[in-house]
């Protein structure tokens, strides 16, 4: 197979093929036709098997047709990290080269200015983080009311993060008949349940992990001395052929202790974690992926997803809280055919964490010997191995999930995994742990005042048909779990485009 028989047009091949791509992936293979049917989807599949374009490549051929208008943008993409949504609108940007496309971008933390006025000539799609847009939302900022296609990007992350609530929120203030693309790389029984209320008869699809993830990752841990953890690390990045690495901490506070640590030790190493914006953290990923640095320390939340490959090394400079972040952490080496290494340190605070570590992974880690070397990992499972076991028993070791939907401000440290009470970080340390998400402080929000008046909104009448649907007999029908097709507040624009708000052209 190849694209030309996915029903995509002679644009879009064209862009494909200068991407360098003939043969789409099984993804691509079984939902792009889905999509371009209108249909709505659930597709299992993790980073790496070419996820992204299976939802940008159709979508930029179904909205090729229709107009834009102002202020409504006509698609939405919800990631839950701001490096998730920069990269789908990079790829938005690389495949729609040969259409007339305008996105937004609406993510925490980059100055965004006059790119308002592309905004209000009209935003074909909008890739956004749930906290940010419904800020927005709620302020009366945007409408969603000509959203016909919702993308959910990596849902079981999103619920990690608690974006649930907030997801459901968006849901229902899109239009009831609109398409619903959801992307999960598991299904917990949370997720199941958005879709089950959100999704109308979606065509089910799951993909099995690319073939260049099923290779070892020789894993240790490293049992240590919280006092002597930098020590350790030192000789180990000094010791163990170490040729690029990513170093991973639990609190944004030591991922900037540990790389000016580094730094003043001769390492070559940057950092990368929620508190740095935007420009920052792409800035130092690029010093990475160029060789300016070799050594990255990293939070979770910055780290995830990020398609850095070609890393020799995973240092776990705490054990993660949760064990779904050990098998993200350790995945990104071991890629692309080379073999991996992994070093978790294991101070006695996190001793239940690194149980449920193993509980998930189903082996244990085999113990670093720091005088004789590394024994070999042969009873660590391997990345793929691993990876299963969080996609089929995450219950058994994880806290319920809901509960982290309850509270969604912190969700990330499972009561299990926590180091006792006399243990745990004070108060603020704990608020340096990964954010939720970057909601414009109050300030920045716009005065109710400050309304566009009612001539300068779009009349109804404007609005564009929906391009390429399917005659009304075969639309689904409306569900009464869903909004109606306006809330309240939703068919008026009350408000100038704020300034974090940034659109560019295709
Ligand atoms: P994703 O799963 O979307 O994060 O994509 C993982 C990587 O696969 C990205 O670097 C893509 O550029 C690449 N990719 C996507 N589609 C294809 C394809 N059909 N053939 C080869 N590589 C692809």
């Amino acid at each position: 197979m190849n694209f030309a028989d996915l029903g995509l047009s002679d644009e879009l091949l064209k862009a494909v093929a200068a991407k360098g791509y003939d043969t789409p992936t099984p993804i691509q293979a079984q939902a792009i036709p889905q999509v371009l049917m209108m249909r709505d989807l659930i597709a299992i599949a993790q980073t790496g098997t070419g996820k992204t374009a299976s939802f940008v490549l159709p979508m930029i051929d179904v909205l090729a047709h229709g107009r834009r208008r102002a202020l409504m943008p006509r698609s939405l993409i919800l990631e839950p990290t701001r490096e998730l949504a920069a990269q789908v609108a990079d790829e938005f940007a690389l495949y729609g080269v040969n259409h007339d496309l305008k996105m937004a971008l609406l993510i925490g933390g980059v100055q965004m200015g006059d790119q308002v006025k592309a905004l209000r000539d009209g935003v074909d799609v909008l890739i956004a983080t749930p906290g940010r847009l419904m800020d927005l939302f709620e302020r009366g900022k945007i409408l969603l009311t000509g959203c016909d296609l919702l993308v959910i990007d990596e849902a079981d992350r999103m619920l990690d993060m608690g974006f649930i609530p907030d997801i459901e929120n968006i849901c229902t203030k899109l239009p009831a008949n609109r398409q619903t693309l959801l992307f999960s790389a598991t299904m917990p029984p949370p997720i199941k349940k958005l879709a089950d209320k959100f999704l109308s008869n979606p065509k089910y699809i799951e993909v099995s992990r690319p073939a260049s993830k099923n290779l070892n990752i020789a894993q240790f841990k490293v049992n240590v001395d919280a006092r002597k953890k930098r020590d350790v690390l030192r000789h180990l990045l000094r010791t163990d052929n170490v040729t690029t690495a990513i170093v991973f901490c639990n609190r944004k506070t030591m991922v900037r202790e540990l790389a000016k640590s580094l730094q003043q030790n001769g390492f070559s190493a940057g950092e990368i974690h929620g508190d740095m914006d935007q420009s920052s953290r792409i800035a130092e990923l690029d010093r990475f992926k160029a060789g300016t640095i070799n050594i990255l320390v990293a939070s979770d939340v910055a780290a995830r997803g990020l398609d850095v490959k070609g890393v020799s090394h995973v240092f776990n400079f705490d054990t993660p809280w949760h064990p779904d972040d050990y098998v993200h952490r350790i995945g990104r080496t071991g890629r692309a055919g080379a073999t991996g290494r992994a070093f978790t340190f294991v101070a006695p605070a996190d001793e239940e964490a690194i149980q449920n570590v193993e509980k998930l992974t189903g082996g244990v880690i085999p113990i670093y010997d720091m005088q004789g070397g590394a024994k070999e990992a042969a009873a660590a499972p391997t990345s793929d191995a691993a990876e299963e076991q969080a996609e089929t028993a995450p219950s058994k070791a994880k806290p319920p999930r809901e509960k982290a939907e309850k509270a969604p401000r912190e969700p990330r440290a499972p009561r299990a995994a926590r180091a006792p009470r006399e243990e745990r970080a004070p108060r603020e340390e704990r608020a340096e742990r990964e954010p939720r998400e970057e909601r414009a402080p109050r300030e920045e929000r716009a005065p109710r005042e400050a309304r566009v008046p009612r001539e300068e909104r779009a009349p109804r009448e404007e609005r564009a048909p929906r391009a390429a649907r399917p005659p009304r007999e075969e639309q689904k029908p409306r569900r009464d779990d869903r909004a109606p097709a306006l809330s309240q507040d939703s068919d008026e624009w009350n408000g100038p485009v704020p300034g974090f708000l940034g659109v560019s052209a295709l």
